[in-house]
């Protein structure tokens, strides 16, 4: 999705690292460690698409590689969204939901 710097917060870069912090430095998705170099440089995704929702459950780290597959699945639909992004997602949903 286009980068919408005015629906980001100001503090986003803050919010952003602990996120990445929590991860580990490491992708949510692949498990490949944060390194730009090799593109796997890390961002943070906003699982609803609402830039204005920084809920930590709205948040996932994901890789250079990880986070544009997703952003091009999304384009195919919500429901292969769902089948291809198990790891992270499940971890996110409440806890009655678990198991
Ligand atoms: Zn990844
Ligand atoms: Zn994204």
């Amino acid at each position: 999705m286009p980068f919408k710097r005015w629906l980001y917060p100001r503090n986003w870069k803050a919010i952003a690292t602990r996120i990445k912090t929590a991860a580990g430095w490491c992708c949510e998705q692949c498990g490949h460690p944060h390194d730009p170099a090799g593109y796997y440089g890390l961002a943070v995704h906003h699982i609803d698409g609402n830039c204005a929702n920084n809920a930590d459950e709205n948040l996932v780290a994901l890789c250079q590689r990880c986070h544009l597959a997703l952003h091009a699945r999304k384009l195919v639909g919500q429901l292969m969204f769902e089948f291809s992004w198990p790891i992270w997602w499940r971890k996110r949903q409440p806890p009655a939901e678990r198991d």
